[in-house]
């Protein structure tokens, strides 16, 4: 029975990359893939799957919180791609979790496991919930040598702990960060704003 996956790691950790390489590898097999993206915006571009290597591809199918997956044209496909998953809906979730039951279709979702608050997004909440397998994509803290398990944003005022949980066109505001690192720089913030 096919598998749902949640490749879950923080920004900059390589998610697309990987996204991008095992496409490759089913294409090398000349077996299909489908990627799929959520939807956020109409910016021109918004389709695309880009990795910061810049290495890029457009998705196969966008989705939006309502969408629902038309599975004829998952036929033949040996495997589903999922940029972005913690924006996805929990019913869009949900209908990938059948798929792979139905279809026999493996789903490997990307995506972030919180936000800059260290809270889950609706994708990546679901997924934590009803993945088969949850695997973890590393990278480094931007400050030390820890493994980065948080996204801190940043302005020009230091660490943001308010703010819209998405931010569209704003990826190079955040770090990944360790613990430590995080728990540090949105403390450090705190005290600038409220001077204690
Ligand atoms: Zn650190």
């Amino acid at each position: 029975m096919a598998k749902l996956y949640f490749r879950h790691g923080t920004m900059s950790s390589g998610k697309t990359l990987n996204l991008l390489a095992v496409a490759h590898n089913y294409e090398q097999k000349g077996e299909r893939v489908v990627v799929i993206r959520p939807r956020l915006d109409d910016r021109f571009g918004a389709e695309s799957v880009v990795s910061r290597t810049g290495i890029q591809r457009i998705a196969d199918v966008l989705v939006d919180v309502d969408s629902i997956i038309d599975r004829k044209i998952l036929q033949g496909v040996a495997c589903i791609l999922v940029d972005e998953a913690q924006f996805l809906s929990c019913d869009v979730v949900d209908q990938l979790r059948q798929i792979t039951w139905d279809l026999d279709i493996p789903v490997i979702c990307y995506g972030l496991r919180t936000d800059f608050q260290t809270r889950s997004f609706s994708g990546s909440g679901r997924l934590l919930e009803v993945a088969d397998t949850l695997e973890e994509v590393k990278t480094v803290c931007h400050f030390c040598n820890r493994k980065a398990v948080f996204n801190l944003r940043i302005s020009a005022l230091g660490a943001e702990v308010d703010g819209p949980q998405i931010e569209l066109g704003a990826d190079d505001r955040y770090r990944p960060v360790c613990g430590p690192c995080y728990h540090s720089h949105t403390n450090r913030q705190n005290q600038d704003l409220f001077g204690d």
